[in-house]
């Protein structure tokens, strides 16, 4: 069977062709500037290679950008299907399922109003998911589809963990908690660990660290996500590329009231141009900021000394949390390539049992990314590394419902 993945963004459109016979990429590609006055741009790469790279024109909606996408894939020169028939069933990425959805599930009429009703939750994510499902039944209406959601997997957790010290009324009222992000990335990363680690997940007490440009940890225990970084929105959490990351509520009114800015400026201020970026002055890319801080650039050093003492606090506060931490992983961009920062975070962390096999560390950086096991043979905490892969786990939940629907 043939999936295709689907991520829309409220003026992009991101997919991949996935053969499941083999979990193999047939094609990637990006349509972007959907809706916007000025030309739109579409790239599609066939079997690693660029066959598309047009800007020719404006995209005016989903709609035309999903029969753009089509018109690639089917393509008579260097499309890789025949036509739509070949493909099997799509997979849509979702941002938030709310209290409803644990998990992904077959897209109706019940699970499309979900994602409505959760738009005040996630206002630019889930809108434009909602505009990918719509746009892609209209030229696919008779292709099951699949929606698969970023809160889904963190929906374990207990009270304690999710709620907010808030009057309890906004829970009530508005379902003011946390939710979690990167839920896809978080399951699919702790299942394949223990698979690696030749381990039933049911006896391990696990901490994910998805670090990117966004960057969020969960405690899983048993295989059940019982806490995570992220919040309401995905703006808690460890320092992030141009996220703020957690602090003090007032520091949001006293700038407000300083600078005379609204909250939704402020808001905007602590998505785009905190973190990283606001913090080095440099970049929101971790790349840049490491080069800089070996140049000896103050405040990219601060930038990068903040990410790994709020990386530390959350494995110390996740291991006290699950009386003890039977794994360690790293993951996602700086997760995976970045041996300098693993080794940081992982120092002085002996008093926990875990210990750092520095060698085997700085062996696995970028371009030699692979699963691995990075601590030494005397740590207690077992410290690996393993590459996330949210699309072909996306791919394989609805290749899985599809087919049990089908049965
Ligand atoms: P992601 O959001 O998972 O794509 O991760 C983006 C982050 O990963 C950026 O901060 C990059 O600097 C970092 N990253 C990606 N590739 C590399 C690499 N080869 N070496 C070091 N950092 C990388």
């Amino acid at each position: 069977m043939k999936i295709l993945i689907v991520n829309a963004g409220s003026s992009s459109l991101k997919y991949q062709l996935v053969d499941m016979d083999g979990e193999k990429m047939l094609a990637k590609g990006l349509i972007e500037r959907i809706g916007m006055p000025e030309y739109g741009h579409h790239e599609c790469k066939i079997g690693g290679e660029k066959v598309l790279d047009w800007k020719d024109g404006r995209i005016l909606s989903h709609v035309e950008a999903c029969q753009m996408m089509l018109a690639a894939l089917t393509d008579k020169e260097y499309g890789c299907i025949k036509d739509m028939s070949e493909i099997g069933a799509v997979g849509h990425r979702v941002l938030h399922g709310g209290s409803q959805i644990t998990e992904s599930v077959i897209i109706t009429p019940e699970v499309e109003k979900v994602i409505e009703d959760n738009i005040p939750l996630g206002p630019l994510h889930n809108r434009a998911n909602l505009q990918g499902i719509q746009a892609c039944k209209a030229v696919m209406p008779d292709t099951p589809m699949v929606a698969v959601f970023d809160t889904a997997f963190h929906q374990t957790m207990p009270p304690k963990a999710y709620m907010y010290g808030v009057p309890y009324e906004y829970y009530e009222k508005l379902h003011v908690r946390r939710y979690g992000f990167h839920g896809t990335s978080h399951r699919f990363v702790s299942k394949r660990t223990a698979e690696f680690l030749g381990k039933d997940p049911k006896e391990l007490k696990m901490i994910v660290c998805h670090l990117g440009n966004g960057s969020s940890l969960s405690a899983v225990n048993g295989g059940k996500c019982v806490d995570t970084s992220m919040g309401l929105t995905p703006l808690e959490g460890v320092i992030m590329g141009t996220r703020s990351g957690v602090m003090d509520p007032a520091v949001l009114q006293f700038i407000c009231n300083s600078e005379k800015i609204d909250i939704n400026e402020m808001l905007n201020i602590c998505n785009q141009k905190s973190g990283l970026v606001g913090i080095s002055g440099v970049s929101n890319d971790m790349r840049d900021v490491d080069t800089a801080a070996s140049e000896g650039n103050e405040r990219a050093i601060l930038a990068r000394d903040m990410l790994i003492y709020g990386i530390k606090k959350y494995i110390g506060a996740y291991a006290a949390a699950m009386n003890g931490v039977d794994v360690i992983v790293f993951t996602a961009g700086i997760g995976e390539n970045n041996c300098r920062l693993r080794e940081d975070v992982m120092k002085d962390m002996d008093f926990m049992g875990a210990k750092l096999d520095v060698e085997k560390n700085n062996e696995l950086a970028w371009p030699h990314v692979h699963e691995a096991i990075i601590s030494a043979p005397d740590s207690k905490v077992t410290i690996c590394v393993i590459p996330t892969n949210e699309e072909i786990a996306i791919a394989r939940d609805t290749k899985e419902l599809v087919e049990a629907a089908s049965k």
